[in-house]
């Protein structure tokens, strides 16, 4: 597996290899069962499987919450690896930002609604390091999961308004056996945190706005942003919460088989 710390050393690397299919799958690393999902569909899939390791400080809006996101790079290269990546792509904020960076890409009505309203900002962060990614890489095929189905939309809507060549595959949510969706964020929560934090996925798996609302208003120690139906490919409830300092987000599927 070779890792890259340029875009120019990603470009090298993949050149003898474009007349193959190419699957990315776009992460901010702390691996779980949630990205070895989209990595082991990319690797059944695709002839070379690029796997991008990168924090991205553009979408995140409290400097408190990029410092406190969990990082343990030798860790995911070992994962990475066994889950036979070819290239993994982890780069320096200065390599995706270099001085001066101004160009911005915004998903304006989809990126605004939902997560937009809590976190100002975040899509347009996603919306651009996303296209960065794609344009450095240029996958046939790229690899997200149906955990942030709003990010998947916004993605679906980049693609088709910038006629990008590339296919999108979405992998249904992997989830603990307890039902907590699993997200590098997990990490941070204290074992009474994340007991609480099960009041999400119980609250969602009622598919009703309302009942969800109400079971999570009864939960101790959990402060809801939302719980709202959205109309998104497929249409899913959506809830997002806060418990302690943690936010975590969740959805199910209200229609369709993709549960
Ligand atoms: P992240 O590293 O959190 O940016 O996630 C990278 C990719 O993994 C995104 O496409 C996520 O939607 C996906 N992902 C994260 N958690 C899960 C999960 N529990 N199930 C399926 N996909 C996930």
């Amino acid at each position: 597996m070779k890792v890259c710390r340029t875009i120019a050393e990603v470009r090298a690397e993949l050149a003898p290899r474009r007349s193959g299919s190419i699957g990315l799958v776009p992460t901010m690393g702390a691996l779980h069962g949630g990205h070895l999902s989209l990595l082991r569909a990319a690797r059944a899939e695709c002839d070379t499987v690029a796997m991008s390791l990168f924090v991205n400080p553009a979408q995140f809006g409290d400097e408190r919450d990029l410092d406190a996101y969990p990082r343990d790079e030798t860790r995911d290269l070992e994962v990475a690896a066994e889950a036979g990546v070819d290239l993994v792509f982890a780069p320096a904020a200065d390599e995706m930002y270099p001085p001066g960076f101004q160009t911005w890409v915004e998903v304006t009505e989809l990126g605004s609604i939902l997560e937009g309203r809590f976190r100002p900002g975040h899509f347009r962060g996603v919306a651009t390091v996303v296209l960065k990614l794609f344009t450095i890489v240029c996958p046939t095929h790229a690899y997200f999961g149906q955990k942030d189905a709003q990010q998947v939309e916004v993605i679906r809507r980049l693609i088709r308004d910038l006629a990008l060549e590339i296919e999108l595959r979405v992998l249904p949510i992997v989830r603990d056996a307890d039902g907590l969706a699993l997200s590098s964020r997990n990490a941070l929560l204290s074992p009474g945190e994340r007991e609480r934090a099960l009041a999400l996925p119980r609250a969602l798996s009622t598919k009703d706005p309302e009942a969800a609302r109400a079971l999570l208003a009864a939960s101790n120690g959990v402060v809801v942003d939302y719980v709202e139906r959205a109309d998104f490919d497929p249409p899913v409830l959506a809830g997002a919460v806060r418990v302690g300092s943690t936010r975590l987000i969740d959805n199910v599927i209200l229609e369709g088989d993709n549960a």
